[in-house]
């Protein structure tokens, strides 16, 4: 995959409280072109699998919960320094420390429900999109 692609996830959270239309027109508006996107549900697996990096912390158990409670919006998208620029676009983990703007201080709660994922290396990027998306279904 080439550089310039990122990948993310809308969490539940923010599917829940009806925010999809408003952050892709954020995302769209700062420039990210959508190379392939759907609506799904992660299953446990699916969510321990993800998350595996993690697996030793104490929130684990409540982010696999919290992340398979209902459906996502997952999506790859492009742009020059897709994963340092769509970081700064969703600000920090916890929303109370994310920069004025950001996506995450604009929708999301707290800490664990944060409003959205955005891949934090080229290769992790590459292997979140995998992970969701074949060949075929990016654009
Ligand atoms: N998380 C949590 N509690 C924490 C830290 C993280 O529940 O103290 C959750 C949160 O949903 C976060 C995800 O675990 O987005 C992955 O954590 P990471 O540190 O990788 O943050 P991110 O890359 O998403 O900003």
């Amino acid at each position: 995959m080439a550089t310039n692609r990122t990948f993310t996830m809308l969490k539940p959270d923010a599917v829940e409280k009806g925010h999809i239309g408003a952050i892709l027109e954020k995302i769209s508006a700062s420039g990210f072109r959508i190379v392939a996107m759907k609506l799904t549900q992660m299953t446990t697996k699916d969510a321990q699998a993800f998350y595996a990096i993690h697996s030793e912390r104490p929130f684990f158990a409540d982010l696999v919960e919290y992340m398979t409670r209902g459906p996502i919006v997952a999506a790859v998208l492009e742009k020059d320094n897709a994963v340092e620029d769509f970081r700064t676009l969703i600000g920090a983990t916890n929303p109370a420390d994310a920069a004025e703007g950001t996506i995450r201080k604009m929708f999301a709660e707290s800490i664990s429900e944060n409003a959205v994922h955005g891949s934090d290396s080229d290769e992790n990027a590459a292997i979140e999109s995998a992970f969701h998306f074949s060949g075929r279904e990016m654009f």
